[in-house]
């Protein structure tokens, strides 16, 4: 078995192409064949060598994304003829990117896997309202969460999570959450009190950015007042109540206090 080739999975950061690596540059910089999700910016894509084969395996232009398996096939058969494969994956690729499934695979087929850290979309939605996701006084820890299960598999337990960040004081930072926000805030409520500062955040680090800062009783008629949608995370915590007096904040989208 050929096994000169290998896969490097890199993460391409939230959307604002400074804010990829080095290490992912240089990662981007030596593929021969690379494999680029949704999320993805085309400035990012572009530092790819010239010769080297693109393939765009998200849902790009209304199309169904590409099935996983056979994305793993691909990245394996690659790597099989000796090329060096680059997973190009939106944020960190071990956050909620399926990052972990791939490089069990590969190993198992016995293919050299590195992965490269990217800067996950959590970091930079909060960072972008000029606040921080930890704080001494506010939130001593932080917790990120998807909003949207497998099939199949039950939801986190929301009412658990609420007491949770209330009593240790936890910041909330919840992917893929939109379409699931109604029961998100039914279940925080029980936990939270309605008045927990959140803030939606689309797009987050790109150029056109949106985000809202609200109430947590209010979560789900701010998302359909301000008409956010995916790609956007969800972030919960008392940390927020710094966004007022971020004045940043509000160059780049519309802010409404809680
Ligand atoms: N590996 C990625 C997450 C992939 S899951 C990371 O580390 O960021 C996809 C989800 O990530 C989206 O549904 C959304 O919740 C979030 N997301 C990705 N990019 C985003 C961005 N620029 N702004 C806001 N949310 C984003």
């Amino acid at each position: 078995m050929n096994t000169a080739g290998k896969v490097i999975l890199v993460g391409a950061g939230p959307g604002d192409p400074e804010l990829l690596t080095l290490k992912a540059l240089k990662a981007i910089q030596s593929a021969t064949v690379l494999l680029v999700d949704d999320l993805v910016s085309d400035e990012v894509v572009a530092h790819a060598p010239k010769g080297a084969r693109v393939v765009y395996v998200g849902k790009r232009g209304g199309c169904k994304s590409t099935p996983q398996a056979f994305i793993e096939k691909l990245m394996l058969m690659a790597a099989r003829e000796g090329e060096t494969v680059v997973r190009l994956k939106g944020g960190d690729p071990f956050v909620f990117g399926r990052g972990g499934e791939e490089v069990e695979h590969l190993r198992a087929q016995g293919v050299q896997v590195e992965v490269v850290n990217g800067i996950t979309a959590g970091l930079a939605a909060v960072t972008s309202l000029g606040v921080p996701l930890t704080h001494r006084e506010h939130a001593q820890g932080v917790v990120f969460l998807t909003g949207h299960a497998q099939k199949g598999a039950t939801l986190p337990d929301w009412q658990q999570l609420a007491a949770a960040a209330r009593d240790a004081r936890l910041t909330l930072v919840i992917y893929m959450g939109v379409r699931n926000a109604q029961h998100l805030q039914d279940q925080l409520l029980t936990g939270l009190p309605a008045s927990t500062p959140v803030a939606i955040v689309q797009r987050a680090s790109l150029p056109d950015q949106q985000h809202a800062v609200a109430a947590l009783g209010e979560l789900v008629a701010t998302i359909d007042r301000e008409g956010l949608a995916s790609p956007s995370v969800i972030v919960v915590g008392d940390v927020l109540r710094g966004v007022a007096a971020a004045g940043e904040a509000v160059e780049r989208g519309r802010v409404h206090a809680a």
